[in-house]
């Protein structure tokens, strides 16, 4: 019988005079039982927890001027994913919890005045849901970068689903010189799941990892499907190979809110274009795709499109994947070749 269902029997069998002290021991034992067990969802959510701000003055690294951005530091944010077979947490912040005191620290990195702030703990956000690090199924990071692995090691109880060529790389002879590698040392004892691709999460396609490397060697992104918003990924085409034609990219909605967004592929410097409409999918930006900007997209493995986001002054950083542009876009133009014979031979 569960325990809740013996209190109530019980409260209703005993003689008043000890009432008080059962409904005491009973109301104790269901809030322990609260604690012990991870709420059960009965479909897909997704919760994003501020695990921090990256304060930096300049935006000159990332081919931007002060102007371009307004506001040039980074939101750092961590994510958890409910689903009726576990739970997965994407990302862990950029401050350890243990560094983080009662209203919030914010530390210098490096001498250029930069430095990295955070006011709320990981652990704290995921218990005011009812989570505790053991009730976590799975662990993955994007990347392993410093800003994105800072409370790795309290999860290392979880399954870690991490691509090879990362992993490999996390725990090179130089890795372990950074400051971020004594943060996520722990993983190396974890149970992984090593990645060279694609991986669906929960089996049921509505959580999978999506391999982009390019940022680094196993860089990876999160695609979720919710029930209500439905998938949310951003999406750039292109309609016609000729040089100077336009590429289109479209953001989808929730993401894009400023007049335009910020385009780069590779190396190359970032492009900030204005969104010329939007439609049911999103708001849709061109990119004029000239000889220069074909090969990097041929030849480079990702991108990035910079943009805001509703109830966060800080531009976020979104990359996509360029695996099989090259491949698309060499049949992009047999299809054009296609076309045009074809209604070459209609005009005869
Ligand atoms: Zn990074």
């Amino acid at each position: 019988m569960p325990r809740h269902q013996w209190c109530d029997r019980a409260r209703q069998a005993l003689h008043v005079a000890s009432l008080a002290a059962l409904v005491s021991v009973c109301a104790d034992t269901g809030s322990v039982i609260a604690q012990g067990r991870p709420p059960q969802v009965q479909s897909v959510r997704l919760y994003v927890f501020d695990c921090g701000v990256l304060v930096r003055g300049e935006p000159t690294n990332y081919n931007l001027t002060r102007e371009q951005v307004g506001d040039t530091n980074f939101a750092d944010a961590c994510y958890l994913v409910a689903h009726p077979k576990g739970t997965l947490l994407w990302d862990v912040g950029i401050i350890p919890d243990a560094q983080i005191p009662p209203g919030g620290v914010e530390l210098p990195v490096g001498t250029g005045g930069n430095r990295n702030k955070a006011q709320r703990t990981l652990i704290g956000q995921l218990a005011e849901l009812g989570y505790k690090p053991a009730d976590i199924t799975y662990l993955a990071v994007s990347h392993s970068h410093a800003d994105h692995v800072a409370n790795a090691n309290a999860y290392a109880g979880s399954t870690w689903l991490v691509q090879r060529a990362e992993r490999e790389a996390m725990f090179s002879a130089q890795a372990q010189t950074t400051v971020a590698f004594p943060t996520y040392s722990a993983l190396k004892n974890s149970k992984t799941v090593d990645l060279t691709g694609d991986h669906d999460v929960f089996g049921d396609g509505a959580v999978v990892i999506k391999s982009t490397p390019g940022h680094t060697p196993g860089h990876q992104s999160l695609f979720v499907k919710l029930p209500r918003t439905g998938g949310v990924l951003l999406t750039v085409s292109m309609l016609d190979p000729a040089p100077n034609s336009p590429l289109s990219v479209t953001v989808p909605h929730g993401v894009a809110l400023d007049a335009g967004m910020g385009f780069s592929v590779g190396t190359d410097p970032m492009r900030v274009r204005p969104f010329e409409t939007c439609n049911n999918t999103g708001c849709i930006a061109l990119v004029t795709v000239d000889a220069d900007t074909l090969r990097s997209l041929s030849t480079n493995m990702g991108g990035q499109v910079v943009v805001a986001v509703a109830g966060n002054t800080s531009p976020v950083t979104i990359p996509f994947s360029l695996n099989g542009f090259a491949d698309g876009y060499a049949e992009l133009e047999r299809a054009k070749a296609r076309r045009t014979s074809f209604f070459g031979f209609l005009n005869r």
